[in-house]
């Protein structure tokens, strides 16, 4: 029979649509993927076209006599500008702030053809200690509410350009959907005086149903109230509200969950499109006890359709637990031919 579940943190409900529930395999689309060069002469983001970006705002490594890694660049299509001051306007029932705020692209490789689960784990750190950087710098700034990184690969994730970029969108604004989380977040810390993330992470880990994989650091697992096929959260094991607090140590674990998550998929999933995002406390909330940052992945193998747009309610038709056993076999080790040593 299918089941109504309610995710703990946001509220929300979801139909875990057992009757029509689909074994994790039949949700693999094996799809023509185009061969794809490593350098496009007429890709923006490839090297030797530096030229074609807007000026560049970080890179790595930060000498500039040696060919980059990382490039850090201001959207040339941005959503939002950093050139404006914000300005609040309320006229009854009309309100808005002009459209400052900053979008940062952050192209992940000079290799047009390389994809995040297939990199090794130093490079994808080096991706993650540039998020911290942007992160940590755009905080500071007051006029800052809200920051989201996030990235999406291939067409069914809402991509416009092929060549490996990540970006982050930092807003005046905190969005209600966010806000709500937080508010949340924070009644259940009023009312039983932990942070609600960590026992739930505690509870999950003795119960081993939907975990994936542990680190020293950090948990991977599928949420009990999954909106969407094998949708997988990354949490670190030290109560952190911000993803800008991650230490040295935690930087190098978080990269290799992260790239071994992404293999998972990429393996165990012919390479779904996906996106993934970081939900992080504000700048201004960045040491409280009550929320707890997470990195949510969702492979895009179904679509939202009027039910969802009509109740707010997603239907999910592979039970997670099923979803947590199926990519817990997944071996990336032996399919990437990397060893890299987990420690459990
Ligand atoms: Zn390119
Ligand atoms: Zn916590």
């Amino acid at each position: 029979m299918s089941e109504l579940r309610q995710n703990f943190a946001t509220k929300e409900w979801v139909v875990i649509a057992t009757e029509r529930a689909r074994r994790p395999e039949e949700m693999v689309r094996h799809r023509e993927r185009k061969q794809v060069s490593s350098l496009v002469a007429t890709c923006p983001f490839c090297p030797g076209n530096e030229k074609l970006t807007p000026p560049e705002i970080l890179r790595s490594p930060a000498i500039t006599d040696v060919p980059w890694h990382v490039r850090v660049i201001p959207n040339k299509f941005a959503a939002l500008s950093r050139d404006v001051e914000p300005t609040r306007t309320v006229h009854r029932s009309c309100r808005s702030v002009n459209g400052f705020g900053v979008h940062d692209v952050i192209i992940e490789t000079p290799d047009h053809a390389q994809v995040l689960a297939l990199m090794p784990d130093s490079y994808v750190e080096e991706i993650l200690h540039i998020y911290k950087t942007r992160y940590n710098e755009i905080s500071l700034d007051p006029r800052i509410s809200h920051i989201t990184i996030f990235k999406n690969h291939g067409i069914d994730a809402g991509t416009s350009l092929e060549h490996p970029h990540s970006q982050m969108i930092a807003t005046p604004v905190t969005s209600l959907q966010v806000r709500e989380r937080f508010q949340h977040a924070l009644r259940y810390f009023d009312d039983f005086g932990e942070c609600m993330f960590c026992q739930m992470l505690e509870e999950e880990l003795q119960q081993q149903v939907r975990i994936i994989t542990v680190s020293e650091h950090f948990v991977a697992l599928e949420p009990y109230a999954s909106p969407a096929p094998f949708c997988t959260h990354i949490y670190p094991r030290r109560h952190m509200a911000s993803f800008g607090d991650v230490g040295a140590v935690e930087m190098t674990d978080l990269a290799y969950m992260l790239r071994s998550m992404l293999a998972k998929l990429y393996h165990g999933l012919a390479d779904p499109d996906f996106n993934f995002t970081i939900r992080s406390a504000a700048a201004e909330s960045a040491g409280v006890k009550y929320f707890h940052w997470y990195l949510s992945v969702i492979p895009r193998l179904t679509r939202v359709a009027g039910f969802e747009l009509g109740s707010g309610m997603f239907i999910n038709t592979v039970l997670p637990e099923a979803a947590a056993e199926f990519l817990r076999k997944v071996d990336v080790e032996r399919l990437n031919g990397t060893a890299v040593a987990a420690t459990s």
